[in-house]
């Protein structure tokens, strides 16, 4: 356990506990692991007797460098501030430096060098552009080309002509297909990027419409039914002071009839944009279905509740609907029910809706809270003359 808890210590020192570091530390560990398999590999070739000692440590030594270079700008963060915090194309361009080094110091060994230029090829489907890749292709030519004549032109033993060439002719091959096959991962990885985000936006779209009113862009029934289930399903101690309130504009057929649909329409609009912007953050508003609306206030005492629906109330009396012309005045009748703990959703509007339909009856206009709730002596709020 304390092994394990260790050695998670280690990893979080060596990798950071940010992910996106994390990911950019991993690959270039990976990098630096290739790199170490070379200089063991270039280190045993010099062992043998293949070729000179001290070039290929020297070579290592630089090889190393770079390796502790690359995992400082990194881990220290500083490498954040460049297009690719990875350095992506610093390391492969290095990566190739040190290839086609070894290249030319590893004497009749040199053919072992060749397959790990694909793979340092393979790097850029993390990071690179195609731009990038084909400038990585043309730099790969040049320092290759540049690695082949300084062995042509040092002549040493062993040097074959037709080895050379078949060296040079399987360099280019491997750079052309690396780069190809590169890019075409990277498209595929492209176009896979747009589908994800693409789909985001879909489901995004899709959410909306399932949870929102096309015409007010509040919540929708169903949607406010699911959230008052999980709201008033929570078990609180000391219990909370939940009211649910039911708004009703008052004689909004007349707006329809007098004024044609589409006002009725923006008179929705501007009611729903008028109580939204009188209500608290916390307050939850739905479109409960034509001209009724759900106002959900959570952790709200009875005398709060009274006077914010009355806020609500004057509010909207005063409110002109937008484009609509001065003609188009409405006013709103408010019912609201405190919500006893335990009690259903459909229970306490329910009783919201009496209240609503008391205030109706009152003469509208008018906020009322339901007889028989714990509020059952708060019952109206004074109505203003018709
Ligand atoms: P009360 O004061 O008793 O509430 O009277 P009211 O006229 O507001 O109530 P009623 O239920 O008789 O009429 C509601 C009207 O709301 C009828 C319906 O055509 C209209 N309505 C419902 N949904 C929409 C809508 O999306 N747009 C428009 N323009 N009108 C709607
Ligand atoms: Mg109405
Ligand atoms: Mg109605």
């Amino acid at each position: 356990m304390d092994a394990r808890r260790a050695w998670q210590q280690w990893t979080d020192w060596v990798l950071t506990t940010d992910p996106a570091q994390r990911l950019r530390l991993s690959m270039a560990g990976l990098a630096a692991l290739l790199m170490v398999a070379c200089m063991l590999v270039m280190n045993g070739v010099a062992w043998a007797g293949l070729t000179a000692r001290t070039p290929v440590l020297v070579w290592s030594v630089l090889c190393s460098t770079g390796l502790v270079v690359v995992y400082v700008a990194i881990r220290s963060g500083w490498s954040q501030r460049c297009a690719d915090p990875s350095l992506t194309l610093p390391q492969i361009v290095y990566a190739m430096a040190c290839n086609a080094v070894a290249y030319t110091i590893a004497g009749p060994a040199r053919g072992v060098t060749l397959p790990i230029l694909a793979v340092i090829l393979m790097f850029g489907i993390f990071g690179l552009s195609t731009r990038q890749m084909l400038g990585v292709l043309v730099y790969g030519l040049v320092a290759f080309g540049t690695a082949l004549g300084v062995v042509a032109w040092r002549h040493e033993a062993g040097h074959e002509p037709a080895l050379e060439i078949a060296h040079a002719a399987m360099i280019v091959v491997v750079l052309l297909s690396g780069t190809f096959l590169t890019t075409r991962v990277q498209a595929t990885r492209q176009h896979l990027r747009r589908q994800k985000h693409e789909l985001t936006l879909a489901l995004e779209q899709i959410l909306r419409l399932a949870t929102r009113d096309a015409l007010t862009g509040l919540f929708n029934r169903r949607h406010m039914l699911e959230l008052l289930e999980r709201e008033l399903g929570r078990t609180a101690r000391p219990p909370r002071s939940i009211v649910l309130a039911q708004l009703d504009i008052d004689h909004f057929k007349a707006i329809n009839d007098q004024h044609g649909h589409a006002a009725g329409d923006k008179a929705l609009q501007t009611f729903a944009d008028v109580v939204s912007a009188s209500v608290r953050q916390s307050d939850v508003l739905a479109r409960w279905g034509g001209e009724e609306f759900v106002l959900l206030l959570c952790d709200t005492p009875l005398g709060e509740a009274q006077q914010l629906l009355e806020r609500v109330r004057t509010a909207v009396a005063q409110a002109a609907p937008r484009d609509a012309g001065d003609g188009v005045a409405f006013t709103v009748s408010i019912g609201a029910a405190v919500h006893t703990p335990g009690e259903a959703a459909e229970r306490t509007l329910e009783r919201a809706d009496r209240a609503l339909y008391a205030a109706k009856a009152a003469g509208r206009n008018r906020v009322v809270l339901c007889p028989g709730s714990a509020a059952e002596s708060a019952t109206t709020a004074a109505p203003p003359p018709a």
